[in-house]
């Protein structure tokens, strides 16, 4: 049990808080799913950045899956070595395409023609071979939030098939490309197998195709996206979820790679914030506390659902709250006529969940300091991220700063 009153009382809040030692289980147990087969499992940097975490996970051999150089970055000064790090995304630019191949990662992940022409041509500018893989939309329909699917055609993500093949000729013809794997990612928050073992038979056919003409590959990249419970969902089991994609590739002999994010981190986070005020408008009431959407944007972004639990000795009955932020903003809440018991000042309202695209995705809106965030590892806590302050917010203002 986590004792939230201890913890707030020293570090304040709102405040973030990780079980590092659930971390721990969830990576272990999706690692051993893949057992008997060659496998890596690179964390997506993205779904919590923090050093602290990345570190924790870099010590049990894990990769990392970064979408900026920035995150590549941090994974290489959380100790991932450059042989388990990929660079993905969308729109790189030529400086991040240019110091991911000087850094000699495991491969730079391509989503269009133009990406692999640019990747090319700044491998020979630096006289190098870039590893590469391509990121194949399947036009698979994922079944999760339209916000979080990437696998249709409908979404900026990936190249279709036919492009995927041209790509890779072209790429196995250059003298500074090495097209070392091939990977699909069709959406996060997934609970259904089908879409994923439907993609990865698409993905594996394009493999034994390219076979045949004797471009051999090494890494099967199967994005990540295993879905979580928020609430009552009936999540995929990690045992399934390898049997489906093993079920795929037969006899390819390929190392699998997995890039998990929200099932490694989500249910480790908990978002803490104090009561500041009940109010009432009207017959409707609400719950004000100090955190708000510029710490936890989720509710906001994807009407996302997250279970909330109080710390409270209020004995009364519940009835139907929002509960809601500072911010000012009708879409800074954290949920919407939830039941709950009257609250008092400094009760403490936990929101569940919160430990994967939660603080990264916050920012300064209303010039509010980013929250805490503290780690909790064999029952000690430490801080690995200290509470910003007005001075951290207005540090780049130069103009107002005495030199
Ligand atoms: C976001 C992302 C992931 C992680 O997704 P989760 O749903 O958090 O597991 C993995 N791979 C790529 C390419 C991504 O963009």
């Amino acid at each position: 049990m986590i004792d939230f009153k201890a913890i707030t009382q020293e570090y304040k809040t709102p405040l973030y808080i990780y079980d590092f030692d659930y971390m721990t289980a969830q990576y272990n147990e999706l690692k051993a799913a893949f057992k008997g087969r060659k496998s890596i499992l690179a964390y997506a940097v993205k779904a919590n950045s923090n050093l602290s975490v990345v570190k924790h996970f870099a010590k049990m051999g894990s990769g990392a899956d970064c979408v900026s150089i920035g995150e590549v970055r941090r994974a290489f000064l959380a100790g991932v070595p450059a042989y388990r790090i990929i660079f993905s995304g969308v729109g790189k630019t030529d400086d991040e395409i240019r110091e991911a191949i000087q850094k000699e990662i495991l491969y730079i992940n391509v989503e269009s023609e133009a990406e692999l022409g640019r990747v090319e041509l700044i491998a020979k500018e630096l006289n190098k071979v870039s590893r590469i893989s391509i990121r194949v939309n399947p036009n698979i329909d994922p079944k999760t939030h339209p916000y979080i699917s990437t696998g249709l055609h409908d979404n900026k993500f990936g190249v279709d098939l036919s492009s995927a093949k041209r790509m890779y000729i072209k790429a196995n013809n250059s003298d500074n490309l090495d097209p070392v794997g091939i990977h699909f990612h069709i959406g996060s928050q997934l609970t259904e197998l089908q879409p994923i073992r439907e993609s990865a038979e698409i993905v594996a056919d394009l493999v034994r195709s390219l076979s045949t003409i004797n471009i051999e590959l090494k890494f099967f990249d199967i994005g990540g996206g295993l879905g979580i419970k928020y609430d009552d969902e009936v999540t995929i089991k990690p045992y399934d979820y390898a049997q489906a994609i093993l079920g795929c590739l037969n006899a390819l002999d390929l190392t699998i790679l997995c890039e998990p994010g929200r099932f490694l981190t989500a249910n480790a986070g908990y978002f803490v914030s104090k009561v500041l005020y009940e109010k009432q408008n009207g017959e409707k009431k609400f719950v004000v506390i100090d955190g708000a959407m510029n710490d936890l944007l989720r509710p906001a972004l994807y009407s996302a659902y997250h279970k909330i639990d109080v710390i409270t000795d209020s004995k009364e009955e519940s009835r139907p709250v929002d509960i809601v932020g500072p911010v000012c903003e009708s879409g800074d809440f954290f949920a919407k006529d939830y039941p709950l018991p009257p609250l008092a000042h400094n009760d403490l309202v936990i929101v569940n969940s919160a430990g994967a695209y939660g603080f990264g995705m916050g920012s300064n809106y209303n010039t509010r300091g980013r929250s805490a965030e503290v780690a909790i590892e064999d029952g000690k806590v430490r801080l690995i991220r200290r509470r910003e302050t007005f001075e951290d917010l207005i540090a780049l203002e130069t103009e107002f700063l005495e030199k």
